[in-house]
């Protein structure tokens, strides 16, 4: 397969198609821990987050870090000083390249 022919199938694939290629080797801790999200207004991690794995429930928010794309979005939107952290090695998200 041509380079240019590659570059021609991923154009094609949806963002949802993409992060189907994220592979993840969960870890039993979590890397992002919460904080006092009662009180937040702003709420910016229900949009910010490309993974969409921030979400609302009855007012409360609840967060899957499972599926977590390292991007760090989260950690620069939320108004208050969120615990994230790196996954521990060997855990995460594993991209495909090429
Ligand atoms: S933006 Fe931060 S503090 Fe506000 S709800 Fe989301 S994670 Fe909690
Ligand atoms: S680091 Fe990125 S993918 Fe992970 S929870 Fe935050 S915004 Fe979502």
């Amino acid at each position: 397969m041509t380079e240019e022919s590659r570059a021609g199938n991923r154009e094609k694939l949806s963002i949802e198609s993409r992060l189907g290629l994220v592979a993840f080797t969960i870890d039993s801790e979590p890397h992002i821990k919460l904080k006092e999200c009662k009180d937040c207004k702003a709420r910016y991690c229900l949009f910010v987050c490309p993974a969409k794995l921030y979400t609302e429930e009855n007012g409360e928010i609840k967060f899957n870090y499972e599926g977590c794309l390292e991007c760090g979005t989260c950690r620069i939107a939320c108004p208050q000083d969120l615990d994230w952290n790196y996954p521990r090695g060997g855990f995460g998200a594993h991209y495909q390249y090429g």
